[in-house]
This record gives structure tokens, sequence and C-alpha cells, in this order.
């Protein structure tokens, strides 16, 4: 068994029966939940409006390098510089070579999973910069020296106490300090960085190919500062973020709002065109975009598995999934979680060490349900098994006990060989470890069902 999968078991094991973590993510999800529905009378016909979003990202993946071609075109045309990077290294190379070029000290982010896949904080505090996240869940959580929880709101597993406890712990503010005291605490902070930042970097929710335009959609105006205030911008993109064209995005930024966070539309939504053109007063003299392939391309070959690269990121399939709810988002070591995590990351991080997430489901279809694009979840987790069975190394004494377990299991014959204490002995032994201290194996009867009716039956 690999570490990872080890370490996932032992985790899952734990944080399940975390009281206090658990009553956290039910609190802020069940506020989500409401929101969401809130969100969706917006629509008149809601159904419609997923089969539409889900034509659209359709249309990308059916014609991706024309897509890809006329952004490209289009934004280098505005005046913005595409850099293209097969690996997460290469595009860590690429942001440290402009930071270098451009004498950058101070950098100020804004909330990017991409960027996270990356490891990217970790790489500019270790090079020395002055790097400071933006957004307010991501700055928790940086200050409190973790990751983001969760795509969308990335200080989820936090109460409001345990904020402000953070917060006089670091910043040595008043104890209990309310949520809008350390609001007003953190946008003072970082108003002083934002003027002194020479770097900006963000993520891209979408980039607009009959445009050559990115879209970035936010709640706090952070990313608006991060790609306006600095000389120099850095977006850091999937390749599969790509729209077809600019009037999508009247149905996917409410969509990916009201699936985010319950909002009819996000308070900040920006288009970057390239840099500052020469009647304009402000915005970067330059703007990268670093074009993120990591995995991207082979999963776009794997048939039904590429309909994964349909996903806004809207974090609605992390929200309702069971297993999420419980285990939370650090178990799965990954940026991404829940069940789109559970499909992608094998593809993104190595599909020998990560593909035990996809059994991690209990395919509820839930996520399915909820999917804004019409994401066939279930069935990719169940293609990514497939995959994991047919191509990496099998834990033997796992697949030898399932062999055994199904020719017994299929014939009552054989099953009723063994007396019940038997059963039960092999099961417990067989099974114990394997479903942890909290869990239990329901006990065989001393004599089967059939064998009793048989007994009945001679006695008459
Ligand atoms: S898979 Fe669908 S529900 Fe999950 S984050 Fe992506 S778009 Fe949202």
């Amino acid at each position: 068994m690999s570490r990872r999968k080890k370490y996932f078991i032992k985790e899952s094991a734990k944080i399940s029966f975390d009281l206090k973590h658990r009553k956290t993510i039910r609190f802020n999800i069940g506020r989500y939940l409401t929101a969401v529905e809130r969100g969706k009378t917006q629509f008149a016909k809601y159904q419609e409006a997923r089969e539409i979003a889900n034509g659209i990202k359709n249309e990308v993946l059916s014609n991706f390098s024309d897509t890809l071609n006329q952004f490209e075109k289009n934004f280098t045309a505005n005046g913005g510089q595409i850099i293209y990077a097969a690996t997460k290294e290469e595009a860590v190379t690429e942001i440290l070579k402009i930071a270098k070029a451009e004498k950058v000290k101070t950098i100020v982010k804004s909330k990017s999973i991409t960027t996270e896949e990356l490891r990217l904080n970790e790489v500019l505090e270790e090079e020395g910069y002055k790097n400071y996240e933006t957004d307010l869940g991501e700055f928790i959580v940086q200050v409190a020296g973790e990751k983001p929880y969760h795509i969308v709101t990335p200080a989820m597993h936090k109460s409001k106490e345990d904020i402000a406890e953070l917060f006089t712990e670091k910043f040595d503010t008043p104890e209990n300090s309310s949520p809008e005291y350390i609001t007003n605490f953190v946008r003072e902070f970082l108003r002083k960085e934002f003027q002194q930042a020479d770097l900006g970097i963000s993520g891209a929710n979408f980039l607009v190919a009959d445009k050559g335009a990115i879209s970035i959609t936010e709640n706090e105006g952070n990313a608006l500062l991060s790609t306006s205030f600095p000389k120099v911008h850095i977006a850091i993109a999937g390749i599969e973020k790509l729209l077809p064209r600019m009037t999508d995005l009247g149905l996917l930024l409410p969509l990916l709002a009201t699936n985010g966070t319950g909002q009819l539309i996000s308070a900040y939504n920006t288009m970057i065109f390239g840099p500052r053109r020469n009647d304009e007063m402000d915005g970067p003299e330059k703007v990268f975009l670093i074009l993120l392939d990591n995995g991207r391309t082979e999963l776009y070959n794997k048939k039904y598995l590429n309909l994964s690269l349909a996903c806004i990121r809207c974090g609605a399939c992390l929200n309702v999934c069971p297993i999420y709810q419980n285990i939370g988002g650090y178990t799965y070591e990954t940026p991404y979680t829940g069940p789109i995590g559970s499909i992608i990351s094998p593809h993104y991080e190595g599909f020998e060490e990560f593909n035990h997430l996809s059994f991690a489901s209990t395919l509820c279809g839930k996520c399915a349900e909820v999917c804004p694009v019409k994401i066939p979840l279930t069935d990719l987790l169940l293609y990514n098994r497939d995959l994991a069975v047919r191509t990496t190394k099998t834990d033997k004494a796992w697949d030898i006990g399932i062999n055994m377990m199904t020719n017994y299991l299929l014939s009552r014959e054989k099953l009723d060989r063994f007396s019940g204490s038997f059963k039960n002995i092999f099961a417990q032994s067989l099974l114990k470890n394997r479903l942890g201290k909290k869990k239990s194996f329901p006990r065989f009867a001393k004599r089967s069902f059939s064998s009793s009716v048989k007994r009945k039956e001679n006695v008459k």
C-alpha cells in the first residue's frame, strides 16, 4: 500500500470522528446550501441553463486546438505574453525568471488554486520574496501556516472563534475580535502591501477566446487590486479554462457565483485584455499568462475522463459530498479535493500514488446531480477505478481476500459449509484492521438462514 493511501486511510478515520471539525463544516455547508437555493431562483429554467453551460464547455473540448489558437492570437495582439508550461516545475521556473528580471521584492497574490498545484507559495517564500495572499480566506490560512481547505472557501474549516484566536496570537488583535474587526484589520494591513508590490499573481476563471481576455470573478476587490497596482502581472491558468465567446460569460459567471457561494453574481468581475494602454491611467506595464498543462493534455486524450476538463471550479460537488463532509479537505493531500479532485488529482499529481482517491466515494450521485456544467462525476470515478485496476500494482492480499469472498458469496452451499463462529473469526481477522477501530463488522448468526429453513423442513 502506498504511503499516500496509508495516510489517507489513517487520517480519514481520525478526522471523521473529530466532532469539532464536523460541527464547523456542517455549519458552513448548511449556510452555503441555503444560499444556493436562493441563488438558483435567478434562473427561470435552471436545468436548461445547465444544459447550455455543458454545451459551451463541450464545444471547447471538441474544438480545443482552434479555440486555444484563437485565444493566443487575440491575447498576444492585445499585448499580453503567453508562456506554455508543460509541467509545474516549468511553470515555477518561468515565474521565478520573470520575478528576477523585473527585480521583484514584494508580491501580492489573489486566490488561485492553480498556484496551489505549483506549490507556489512555498517556493516564493524559500526564494526570499515577500508574498501576500490577499483573499481574506487565503490570507487566514497563510497566516495559520496552512493550505486552502476548499477550492472556493479556503478557511471553511475554521470557526470565527478559531480565526479571532489566530489573529490575537499573530497580530495581537483584541481577544474575541468580531469578523468585521478582523476584515477591517486585514484590509488596512494589505492596503500598504498593494501599494508597494512589484508583482501581482492571479489565476483565471475563464480565458475568452474571441477577445483574447482573462476573466476573473471575486468578492473582495483584491484580485482587481493585485492585477492593477503592480507594474507586472502574471496570471496562471490551466489550458482547460477556455471559453469560445465573451457572451458565454453572461451564463457562466452567474452560474459559477450561484454554485460557488449562492450569489446572483460575484461582486467584482474583471476582464484583463493585456497591459496598460497609452491612454489608460493605470494597470500593469507587462501581463504574462502562464498556460499550464501538467497532465491536462494526457487527460484530454482519455475518452470520457476528458469530460472532467469542463469543470469551472465552483466547489458544489465538494459541498454535497458525504465523503468530503466527513474527511474534510486536508485528507486528500492535493489542492483539488472532493469528487472532482478525486478524478483529476491522480492525473495531475501521479496516478500510481493518488488513484486511491477515486475509491473514496459512495457513488451516491449527488455530485453529478448538482454540477452546473453536468459533468458525470460518478461515471468518471468509475472510469478512474477501472484504469487503476488495469494499470497499477494492486494490493495482493486484498485481491486474494476479495476473490475468495466472491467465490464463497456466490455459492450458498459453499457458505453453509462453515459454522457462524468460524465465519466470525475469519471475517474479524480479515477485516478488523481494514475497518479501523471505530467500526465493526456485523456478526454472522450461529446458523445460516437456509440451514435453519432446511432443518425446519426436515422436522415437518
Ligand atoms: S465538477 Fe462540477 S460541481 Fe464540481 S467543482 Fe467542477 S463544476 Fe463545480
